[in-house]
């Protein structure tokens, strides 16, 4: 049986459930950070010139956007590290998920990491199929919320957009 959420969640808010639910609830708010992010700027750059060409984006539904490669049934996604691996494998997974819940399509995942010279497969696991509809249901709980959830310090708000408005 699968669980369906009543609120439109994608791949980042999955990424974020990961490392900060205070950042969950301020991205489901629609919340603009204050500052550009060096990080995501340096993300961004990095996909833009290593997978330009060997790629194929897809907008699912407005609601997941995801890179195919090119004459297979894999969803790849681009990070600059493995440092927020168990973010990463989520996010991935979770478009694994919603192309099996909402278009039927199994498909595998690969996770790049250009720098690292990384490539970890990624599969949708019953166990891993349960945990993102905990988190799934977490994450409507969280955007529910009145408030945000008080903030944490966690090595991640170095770097983080929002890190003037937890703590300046
Ligand atoms: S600065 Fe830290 S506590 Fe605040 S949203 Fe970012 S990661 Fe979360």
């Amino acid at each position: 049986m699968v669980y369906e959420s009543k609120i439109n969640i994608g791949g980042t808010l999955i990424w974020y459930y990961y490392i900060c639910k205070r950042e969950v609830w301020l991205i489901g708010h629609g919340i603009e950070p204050e500052q550009e992010n060096d990080y995501i700027a340096l993300g961004r750059h990095i996909h833009e010139i290593f997978y330009q060409r060997r790629k194929k984006e897809l907008n699912i539904d407005n609601t997941i956007k995801i890179d195919i490669l090119p004459g297979k049934k894999v969803i790849g996604e681009i990070k600059k590290s493995t440092r927020y691996l168990e973010s990463a494998r989520m996010q991935v997974a979770f478009y694994l998920y919603y192309m099996k819940r909402e278009k039927g399509i199994k498909m595998e995942g690969l996770l790049l990491v250009p720098e690292e010279r990384r490539r970890l497969k990624i599969s949708l696991t019953p166990d891993v199929e349960k945990a993102l509809e905990k988190a799934i249901k977490d994450i409507e709980g969280i955007i529910s919320m009145e408030r945000p959830p008080s903030a944490v310090k966690i090595p991640y708000c170095k770097k983080c957009a929002y890190r003037n408005m937890c703590w300046a």
